[in-house]
């Protein structure tokens, strides 16, 4: 295969990307976003205005310190003034005082915007641009022009919007970035756009799109099929309106798909950690269904989907996941067959043919559980267990033997106190009874019942709950409807999820916390005994995990 064409990669999730309604990024989160851009192989990163606020004038005077080893920071703002000659605009002037070494000017490209909004004559929008340009590059690496309403001004007045891209060429700008500032184009008339800018200047040129059609990705796919050089936009498509054209996947699409090299060797499979690192700062729930690095992007429910992935994954998938650092699922629902059973068995290391009497009983009784209104496709840890019982596997580490959950609140302004009673019975079955407050029932509950079984098994100290969900099963009956909760646990190593469902918002949570704690338990235990098979291995650790109750308890 012939050598694959470089395509510059332009990020402007710290300035276009912040003007999502929804994302708000302080200074620190900026710049652990630009460090990880720049180690992603980015070529540029568009930090922000100099002139516009603190925020941004603050990135620019600690970028610097990064020191980046790729990506090359680009100070953002508007062509200057038509009163003053660009000397002299204070704008201008803050792009050079930020110390970036690329300038990216957005100028207007549409008779449209230069009669309606800058209200000069269309010869003085040329000057406007050439001098801007011209002053930038004596003293910057690198002077780009976003090329605003380019495409919606050619539709309206081609001559007028080619003759403003003549000028910032004759001034000697490195790149001309086309914008679909409205992103009301399709890909189509986006390439036909590209090719007109061709036939017109002759130096590089990029593609900025906004997603209002929910075409940025595909439109700014053409614009480089038609020539484009440089392809600009944010992570996750952050941006105002319906955001911009998602970096994410079109880096993807151009290096999966057409053969384009966007990031260097090695980087692709680090995509889906940057959508995550991104959500994260910004304070955004993932979106389960977005392309590529979505968590469903490439989970499978159907049991002939399952079967055929089994035999090869090509079957109903349009890449590997692994390629953009995303895993494949296997989910588990009432469509689920014996090949989604057998696959998820041995995910979890279990052994079972295709066939075995056991997969039957299992299924029959999932089947069960979720017409009770279990679901696992969340809770792989209490789907785990529930398959361990089906197959005799199972270990019950503690049993219970009653609980009690007070809620004490003396008055209006008091938040409420929980305390919670628990008495189990232990594996050398001797009755402990703890008790403990906590800031709500579930995790009064919890400590209860962790003070109970750490001195048998002190692994469990480590462990926290890291999220609690609970869901409305049967709307419409009121506060007589079955809950199911989800817990998530971690133990700074792991996480899982378990379940519980019940009429009873205390009892569903109590399931999902027995689960979390079986689970670890059960999982500790597997680690233990292939640590014991290894030469080098902690006897007291395997036996400490496997339930023997230390020596005084
Ligand atoms: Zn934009």
């Amino acid at each position: 295969m012939a050598a694959s064409k470089k395509i510059q990669v332009y990020d402007t999730t710290l300035r276009d990307g912040l003007q999502s309604e929804d994302v708000s990024l302080t200074v620190e989160d900026r710049l652990t976003i630009a460090a990880r851009l720049d180690d992603m192989g980015f070529d540029y990163i568009e930090g922000g205005w100099p002139g516009s606020n603190q925020r941004d004038a603050e990135f620019f005077d600690r970028v610097g310190k990064l020191r980046l080893r790729h990506a090359r920071i680009c100070a953002f703002g508007s062509t200057r003034r038509a009163s003053v000659k660009a000397a002299q605009d204070r704008n201008l002037a803050l792009i050079l005082r930020s110390g970036a070494p690329v300038a990216t000017v957005v100028g207007k490209t549409s008779e449209l915007h230069v009669r309606e909004a800058l209200r000069i004559p269309f010869a003085q929008n040329l000057e406007v641009l050439h001098d801007t340009i011209s002053y930038l590059k004596k003293h910057l690496e690198k002077v780009i022009l976003d090329a605003e309403h380019y495409f919606d001004g050619l539709a309206l007045n081609r001559d007028y919007t080619l003759a403003c891209l003549k000028a910032a060429a004759d001034a000697g700008v490195d790149l001309i970035c086309l914008c679909d500032t409205n992103g009301g184009r399709l890909p189509f008339e986006v390439a036909e756009g590209v090719r007109a800018a061709q036939s017109a200047v002759g130096c590089p040129l990029g593609i900025h799109c906004h997603n209002d059609s929910e075409v940025a990705v595909a439109a700014t796919l053409e614009a480089v099929r038609a020539g484009a050089v440089q392809v600009q936009g944010t992570i996750n498509g952050l941006g105002e309106r319906c955001g911009n054209a998602n970096l994410i996947s079109v880096i993807a699409n151009l290096q999966l798909k057409m053969n384009y090299q966007c990031l260097p060797p090695g980087k692709l499979a680090r995509l889906r950690e940057l959508a995550t690192l991104v959500n994260e700062l910004a304070n955004l729930t993932p979106w389960p269904r977005q392309p590529y690095v979505g968590r469903s992007a490439f989970a499978h429910k159907g049991g002939l989907h399952v079967s055929a992935i089994q035999r090869n994954t090509r079957t109903y998938e349009h890449i590997d996941p692994a390629a953009v650092g995303n895993d494949r699922r296997v989910l588990l629902s009432e469509l689920a067959g014996q090949s989604n059973i057998v696959y998820k068995a041995r995910e979890f290391g279990l052994e079972v043919q295709a066939g075995d009497p056991r997969i039957g009983v299992l299924l029959k009784e999932l089947k069960r559980l979720e017409a009770a209104g279990y679901a696992y496709d969340g809770a792989d840890a209490s789907f785990e267990l529930v398959m361990l019982r089906a197959l005799g596997q199972e270990r019950q580490h503690f049993g219970l033997v009653s609980f009690r959950v007070f809620d004490d609140k003396w008055n209006e302004d008091q938040e409420p106190l929980s305390e919670a009673i628990v008495i189990i019975e232990g594996p050398d079955g001797r009755r402990t009874r703890n008790s403990a407050i906590g800031n709500g029932p579930v995790n009064a509950l919890d400590s209860a019942l962790r003070k109970s079984l750490v001195p048998y098994y002190p692994g469990l100290s480590s462990m926290q709950l890291a999220d609690y969900k609970v869901r409305v099963l049967d709307t419409g009956v009121g506060t007589g409807a079955r809950v199911r909760v989800l817990i998530e646990s971690t133990d700074g190593k792991r996480r899982w999820t378990t379940v519980g469902v019940s009429a009873n918002v205390i009892e569903a949570s109590w399931q999902a916390l027995v689960d979390s704690v079986e689970y670890k338990l059960h999982r500790d235990r597997a680690k233990a005994k292939l640590n014991a098979r290894q030469p080098g291995s902690s006897a007291k650790a395997a036996a400490e995990s496997n339930g023997t109750p230390r020596a005084g308890l």
